[in-house]
């Protein structure tokens, strides 16, 4: 499946918010953000009129850059959501956080999401002991993700599980760091998902045009 692969930080820029797609980079000041907080480009200082579309546009391209889809793959996701019973919105945040490579990042094997899928593609990881490489598959409450054993030595995987409390782990999963597995414990909570700020409700309107 294809993917963005330009620069990440501009994305930020662009939605002028951390979405923290670079790992560590993103908790120190050399984040470009904190040093330059304006949209990319050559009119990127310039002000522009913000129509009820743009800010939709907008809401949508945050989500959708901060779990790393493209249009194609979200679009899909919030089709599904749609169907499900419940808040549409709501749905859409809960089923992106589901996807495997978003477990991985918020357990803690990886630094950003985008590490984490790689990882996922790389086959380092077992869920309910099977060999899992698809970093969209959705995982459930009880599912036990594991790094396999051959994995455990890789010292990018040590160095982001050791830096995981300062990231903070959410309420849903559980890390046992030494057996190198992470429990789902129940479904994304929204009230959690706080950073970077979402607006779903804005995709719907955007969707339902
Ligand atoms: Fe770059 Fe991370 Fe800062 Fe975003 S949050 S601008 S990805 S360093």
């Amino acid at each position: 499946m294809a993917r963005y692969t330009g620069p990440v930080c501009r994305l930020c820029r662009r939605e002028n918010a951390k979405l923290f797609l670079k790992g560590d980079r993103c908790h120190t000041d050399k984040c470009s953000i904190e040093r330059r907080n304006y949209a990319p480009g050559q009119h990127g200082q310039g002000r522009t009129k913000v129509t009820d579309y743009g800010t939709q546009l907008r809401a949508k391209q945050k989500v959708k850059r901060t779990y790393g889809l493209v249009e194609k793959q979200f679009r899909a996701t919030f089709d599904k959501a749609d169907r499900m019973k419940g808040v549409t919105g709501e749905n859409l945040l809960m089923l992106l956080e589901r996807r495997l490579d978003s477990m991985v990042y918020r357990m803690g094997f990886a630094t950003s999401r985008n590490e984490a899928r790689l990882l996922v593609r790389q086959g380092h990881f077992l869920v309910n002991g099977r060999k899992v490489n698809i970093p969209s598959y959705l995982v459930r409450v009880g599912d036990v993700v594991e790094l396999k054993e051959k994995s455990r030595k890789i010292v990018r995987i040590n160095e982001a599980l050791d830096g995981v409390m300062r990231r903070g782990i959410p309420s849903w999963v559980e890390l046992e760091r030494d057996a190198f597995k992470g429990t789902v414990k129940t479904l994304p909570v929204r009230e959690e998902m706080t950073t970077p700020e979402f607006q779903e409700h804005l995709i719907v309107e955007l969707y339902s045009k």
